[in-house]
């Protein structure tokens, strides 16, 4: 650690990662249960515990106007008439505390001795703590007290922080009180030896506290005014080292990675877009096509996100890179997150490319054990040039000779762990495409897609009819029947998809069967063929009953959201949701994008019970009113916040202790602006300035590609 400290403002900071056991008054036993219950292991981790709010102590309330739905009340007063309890075994010690206006009991089950020596009568109180009505009377249990005559201190930090803490911790002493001792006793200890990690002309441009000024005043607050500044930095510095730490990585990646470099538009290309392609490209598909070829050509290796609305013809853009990568000797995959998906690429794409000598194979995890043999030996013998597959794809003895291109769709639906997998497919990594039909609110790409490049369709195909999306509760189901047979008879077909939040859950699957029944009562055999598709059916099951509704054989389909992603049935022109209100914003979205793939007017319609939350009800006019997939996921961040958002959950991504990706979002982009100037003229971090920020990438930014196994 003390290497190099040279250009360190403080030579001898604290070493922040010591063990937490070691500070005065923790010792081995709380270090437990503040490691398993608050995830605190370190000094650092205790320092970044923040109150999650703080109770003004020079705000004091009278007993007689205690309301007691406010959590924390600060009174100030005198105590009497303690008395010791026991009713069997349990003791407990209780006082009565008055003020000008009235009183109020307090009791205590713990530490009785302790406070009734420590408590004098005819003394002046400041009594804190949450108040509850037991029977008639007010109550509070445990309160913190202080003794009013500490005035001074009590003004220099009239803040009292309120940490989350749970009932284990407080068995140990570590209440709230126990843990802002601690925290007080940390930064005792630390004085003067917290190293600062923004550049000082950063700090000075934005008027940004020191970073340990920040620290004490986020714990112990000296003013409203303190309190604000100090979040202020803490943010800053939050969303400033993500940005450092992605931004970093990609231009890493840009400068240090090679990279294949594809020369060529060859043959493949060519004679696909000359004899095969279906239809004209849109402006948009063939920008985006441009940006990827100038990526492939640049000695770079190509990380970039293609985001595009449902039914933008993302899987066309593909298909050309993919070209590509054929012309200039390599190999090139694709991967999606179900067999249904997986299915549909492989069929379009050999029809599609059918006569250009181009071998392509499907491998997912549903083939037999000696065709997946198969497949894997003629495709690490170089004789397979597209191979298309679920994550049967990322297994370790999926060997690709020359992988030049990596394509995931969809791809929210896989880790980021899976993707690193199919970087770590070759020496040279690959090119890697992720497409996604989720659109990303600008901040969040801004901050999530910092290491992306993106790319985004903004065109739909031409002769798209915008989807009509309609609202409807129970009572309509007899109208929304007869709607359905119409559009039957002019020759279309239906999806009746049910929510399946929990794949296990009996009672969402006997909806979805329930369903089935009903609508086969309703749309009886031989006149109509209703196909059930969900999660738990074996492959082959799944596969006739995609089959039929894809052949137009059966009309109608009533499933799970296993269809929700990517299926492609351009005659489809109805979409009922059943539960809708059950749905996320986004996943509702995609859901109506499954219709409206062909030129005729296609329909969305929303099912739900009739009183719903407003959150549900803003949830379905938003739907009722845009078809803009953008404008949805800003509404969805708006209304979930981005940990809701789908495919983020998992991520880990958006874990800000004090940042908001919503409120924040001008931060967001200083933060973004500064790292990016500091990277352009200093992209390794070597200057002196830039000491600190190096120290830091250092610590957290692992090249995936080289680090996964
Ligand atoms: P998504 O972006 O949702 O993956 P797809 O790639 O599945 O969309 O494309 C949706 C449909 O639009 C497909 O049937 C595809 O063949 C068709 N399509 C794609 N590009 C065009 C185009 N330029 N003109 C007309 N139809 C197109
Ligand atoms: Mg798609």
């Amino acid at each position: 650690m003390a290497t190099e400290t040279k250009n360190n403002r403080t030579p001898t900071t604290l070493d922040l990662s010591t063990d937490i056991s070691y500070l005065k008054g923790v010792g081995p036993q709380k270090a437990q249960v503040l490691g398993r219950e608050l995830g605190i292991f370190t000094f650092d981790d205790l320092l970044n515990h923040f109150p999650f709010r703080y109770v003004d102590r020079s705000v004091v309330s009278r007993v007689a106007e205690i309301d007691p739905e406010k959590d924390y009340v600060v009174l100030r007063g005198t105590i009497s008439n303690m008395q010791t309890i026991t009713t069997g075994r349990s003791v407990r010690l209780t006082a009565q505390f008055r003020d000008s206006s009235g009183t109020l009991d307090l009791v205590w089950f713990q530490g009785i001795n302790w406070i009734r020596d420590s408590l004098k009568p005819n003394t002046l109180y400041l009594v804190m703590g949450k108040v509850t009505m037991f029977g008639n009377t007010l109550q509070m249990a445990h309160p913190d007290i202080e003794s009013a005559i500490q005035q001074d201190k009590a003004l220099a930090h009239p803040f009292i922080p309120i940490y989350s803490t749970t009932e284990k911790c407080k068995a140990k002493g570590l209440n709230q009180k126990g843990i802002a001792r601690i925290v007080e006793t940390l930064l005792d200890h630390a004085r003067g030896q917290i190293a600062e990690t923004l550049p000082s002309d950063i700090r000075e441009r934005y008027r940004l506290m020191e970073r340990e000024t920040a620290l004490n005043n986020i714990h112990f607050p000296k003013s409203t005014d303190h309190l604000a500044q100090a979040t202020r930095r803490l943010k800053f510095e939050e969303l400033f080292n993500m940005q450092l730490e992605y931004q970093y990585s990609r231009s890493q990646r840009l400068n240090q990675s090679q990279g294949r470099v594809f020369h060529t538009i060859g043959e493949h290309f060519n004679r696909f877009y000359r004899e095969k392609l279906p239809f004209e490209l849109t402006g948009a598909q063939k920008r985006v096509i441009r940006e990827i070829r100038n990526d492939l050509k640049s000695g770079h290796q190509m990380n970039r996100l293609l985001q595009g609305d449902v039914g933008s013809g993302k899987t066309m853009v593909a298909l050309f890179t993919m070209l590509m990568a054929l012309d200039n000797g390599c190999q090139a995959c694709m991967m999606a997150p179900t067999e249904i998906l997986a299915n549909q690429h492989y069929n379009t794409i050999s029809r599609q490319t059918e006569g250009l000598g181009i071998r392509v194979e499907l491998l997912t995890g549903s083939l037999k054990a000696s065709q997946k043999k198969k497949i894997k030996s003629r495709l690490a013998a170089g004789e397979i040039d597209i191979l298309i597959g679920t994550h049967a794809l990322i297994e370790d003895d999926v060997v690709f000779p020359q992988l030049g291109l990596a394509v995931i769709d969809e791809q929210h639906r896989f880790g980021v762990k899976q993707r690193a997998k199919l970087w770590a497919k070759n020496v040279v990594p690959p090119h890697v495409l992720v497409m996604t039909a989720t659109p990303i609110p600008r901040t969040l790409a801004m901050t999530l897609y910092a290491d992306l490049e993106c790319s985004v369709i903004d065109e739909l195909p031409p002769g798209r009819r915008p989807i009509q999306t309609i609202h409807a509760t129970d009572a309509q189901r007899l109208r929304l029947f007869s709607f359905m047979r119409n559009e039957i008879a002019k020759g279309r077909q239906v999806y009746v998809v049910y929510p399946l939040i929990n794949e296990s859950e009996k009672s969402d699957l006997k909806d979805l069967m329930d369903g089935y029944e009903s609508i086969r009562r309703s749309f009886p055999l031989p006149h109509y063929g209703v196909s059930i598709l969900h999660g738990q059916m074996p492959p082959d099951a799944k596969d006739y009953e995609m089959a039929h509704f894809k052949s137009g054989e059966n009309q109608i389909m009533v499933s799970t959201t296993v269809i929700e992603v990517g299926v492609d049935v351009p005659n489809a022109t109805v979409m009922v949701i059943e539960n809708a209100e059950r749905f996320g914003l986004s996943q509702l979205h995609q859901l109506r994008g499954r219709v409206g793939r062909g030129g005729e007017q296609s329909y969305c319609i929303l099912m739900t019970k009739d009183n719903l939350s407003a959150t549900s009800r803003e949830r379905i006019q938003t739907m009722c009113a845009t078809n803009d997939g953008f404008r949805i996921a800003e509404a969805d961040l708006r209304l979930r916040g981005p940990g809701d958002i789908q495919g983020l959950q998992q991520s880990g991504m958006l874990e800000f202790r004090l940042a908001d990706i919503v409120d924040d979002e001008p931060m967001v982009k200083a933060t973004r602006d500064e790292v990016k100037n500091i990277l352009d003229c200093d992209p390794n971090l070597e200057q002196p300035n830039h000491f600190l920020l190096r120290k830091h990438v250092s610590q957290t930014v692992h090249i995936e590609w080289n680090k996964i196994s």
